[in-house]
């Protein structure tokens, strides 16, 4: 589970928060694959946009 998403998701989470707390979520990020959603994350700059990607994320998380 990405606590990132879903905090965001959950509006624990200001859009502001979110980008301070991505260059360590970067550094420390467990494949590839989570290094480049924390990246696409970092590189939206709406709330909206911001929005589509943790709701794709957390859709994803729901299913398996
Ligand atoms: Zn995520």
């Amino acid at each position: 589970m990405c606590l990132i998403c879903y905090e965001f998701n959950k509006k624990r989470m200001t859009i502001e928060e979110v980008k301070r707390a991505l260059p360590e979520m970067i550094t420390f990020a467990k494949s590839e694959d989570e290094k480049a959603h924390f990246k696409k994350l970092q590189s939206a700059t709406s709330q909206e946009e911001l929005e589509e990607e943790t709701n794709k994320h957390t859709d994803l998380q729901a299913k398996k």
